[in-house]
């Protein structure tokens, strides 16, 4: 079976976990913690970084730095993977949700001002799938309005917005190292910011609230979302390797757009003229005039080797999230996407291989 994510672990990763391992610096101190850190608040062009234990403990944490709690709305796309809304939810503030648009399957900044009223306090975009969303347009209105951004790079890591990194948008990025992301940590996640007051809160918050002045004093509640020394020492090594990462995963993309360029029936993973996808999944569009439905495709896929997923589902759907709305682009996508297998340990065959299947079940 062609597995849809596989991390590599085939860099420096063993040294510097054995490393941990020797020294017995294992947990949350260590010098991996804050040279992982650095070196992801260099890559995206921030000037700080807090790591933490899963990349939706980030997203709650920036939430929470930010002041937000019970009365609030923040803005959601209708078409992510559920932690986005849940971190807001955890706040006890409320989702609002935002459709997608169609061409580049991100939040519609169009229909932002609708949803904007005087409890509205953040916009939370996603670059969904790898590509960025539309970030000009997303903080114009923010700054017009005085609403925070928090934006949701878990699945961006190395991507540009008009040569600008994701996870360096808004007064906060978050990104998740979860293993099938980009780079990963098994678990993981981080908050990377430009404001001094920012960090220094979402790091006392991310240690207990704990006094920096007298040990043991907590002035407030407060969070254990601490990273460990040894799955930043393996962050460290998976971010040496990112620019390697995202060079093949767009290597693979035009592969893939290559050979499937003439199989009738399906769209294609777009890529804005504004935007460097990285392509965390490859996925693609099953269209009403492709012969089979989505899930079939996936199953016959399943049956010649070939693992897929299908595309997040539009959140207001579940029972967690319901809303009484449509978000109509988001349930047309969430319908008809699949995720390709996009581990960078494909090879050009298994590529050739997956496509082929595709193109004969377009008959
Ligand atoms: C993976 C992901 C998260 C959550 O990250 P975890 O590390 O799994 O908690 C949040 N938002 C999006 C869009 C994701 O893809």
């Amino acid at each position: 079976m062609i597995p849809v994510a596989e991390p590599d672990l085939k860099g420096n990763e063993l040294k510097y976990v054995t490393d941990c391992v020797v020294t017995e610096w294992i947990s949350s101190l260590g010098k991996y913690v804050r040279a992982f850190e650095e070196r992801m608040a260099e890559f995206c062009g921030r000037r700080y970084a807090v790591s933490t234990c899963n990349g939706t403990a980030a997203l709650h944490l920036a939430l929470v730095t930010l002041g937000i709690g019970p009365g609030d709305e923040v803005i959601v796309p209708a078409l992510t993977f559920v932690a986005t809304a849940n971190a807001v939810s955890y706040t006890g503030a409320t989702p609002v949700f935002v459709d997608a648009e169609r061409d580049y399957w991100q939040l519609d900044p169009s229909l932002l001002e609708g949803l904007i009223n005087e409890r509205t306090k953040a916009i939370m975009p996603v670059d969904l799938y790898g590509h960025p969303a539309d970030m000009d347009a997303i903080n114009e209105i923010a700054q017009r309005h005085h609403l925070y951004v928090i934006e949701d790079a878990a699945e961006a890591h190395g991507a540009l917005y008009k040569g600008q990194p994701c996870g360096s948008f808004g007064d906060i990025s978050c990104f998740s190292f979860f293993g099938n992301k980009v780079i990963t940590t098994g678990e993981g996640g981080m908050l990377l910011m430009d404001d001094a007051d920012l960090c220094e809160r979402a790091r006392f918050l991310h240690n207990h609230a704990m006094s920096t002045t007298e040990r043991y004093f907590h002035p407030e509640i407060g969070y254990n979302y601490r990273l460990t020394n040894v799955q930043a020492a393996l962050g460290l090594a998976q971010a040496e390797r990112l620019d390697e990462f995202v060079r093949i995963k767009r290597d693979n993309a035009a592969l893939y757009a290559e050979h499937l360029a003439d199989v009738p029936g399906i769209t294609l993973a777009p890529e804005a003229d504004w935007a460097r996808n990285v392509y965390w999944m490859y996925s693609i569009l099953i269209d009403d005039d492709y012969p089979i439905s989505r899930n079939a495709f996936q199953v016959a896929l399943k049956e010649r080797g070939v693992d897929t997923r299908p595309f997040f589902r539009a959140i207001h759907t579940m029972p967690c999230h319901q809303r009484e709305e449509s978000f109509p682009v988001a349930e047309y996508l969430s319908a008809r996407g699949v995720n390709l297998p996009s581990s960078v340990k494909l090879t050009p065959e298994n590529i050739a291989y997956i496509c082929q299947q595709i193109a004969e079940l377009a008959g």
